[in-house]
């Protein structure tokens, strides 16, 4: 699943929104990746606890290993939106004016439709500032 265009959602929301809903979409992230930690110490846990039926510790290790993959996918989506919505809020000011996330998206690294979102893409964005013109790089 890929997130609607940057330059599109920027425009139409701003980009202190955008970075907000960066912000809680990265911690729903992270908050999978824990829930699917616990998921894989219970499954470790019940292996455990049911050593003599074969038949039901290989269902239960394909538990735990679909959620140390979700925990592992979710963890690195965690970090790579966390990480990009940071780089962008730093750098979000205006060199010329210092408005602060006041700009259009002129140009973004592009983003292929099997992009996943743990690639992180767009790492940088062309914007241009709606105050006084200046445009810059973020990321
Ligand atoms: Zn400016």
């Amino acid at each position: 699943m890929n997130g609607p265009d940057i330059g599109e959602e920027i425009r139409r929301r701003g980009f202190r929104r955008w970075y907000e809903r960066q912000l809680v979409e990265s911690h729903a992230y992270l908050v999978t990746a824990f829930l699917s930690l616990i998921l894989l110490l219970a499954g470790f846990e019940a292996m455990d606890a049911l050593r003599g039926a074969p038949l039901y510790y290989v269902a239960v290790f394909g538990i735990a290993a679909a959620a140390g993959t979700l925990m592992w996918v979710a963890w690195q989506r965690f970090t790579a939106l966390l990480a990009r919505a940071e780089l962008f809020a730093e750098s979000a000011g205006c060199p010329r004016c210092s408005a602060w996330g006041k700009f259009d998206v002129l140009a973004a690294e592009p983003v292929a439709a099997d992009d996943p979102p743990e690639a992180g893409r767009p790492h940088w964005v062309r914007v241009c500032c709606r105050k006084c013109g200046e445009r810059w790089r973020l990321g």
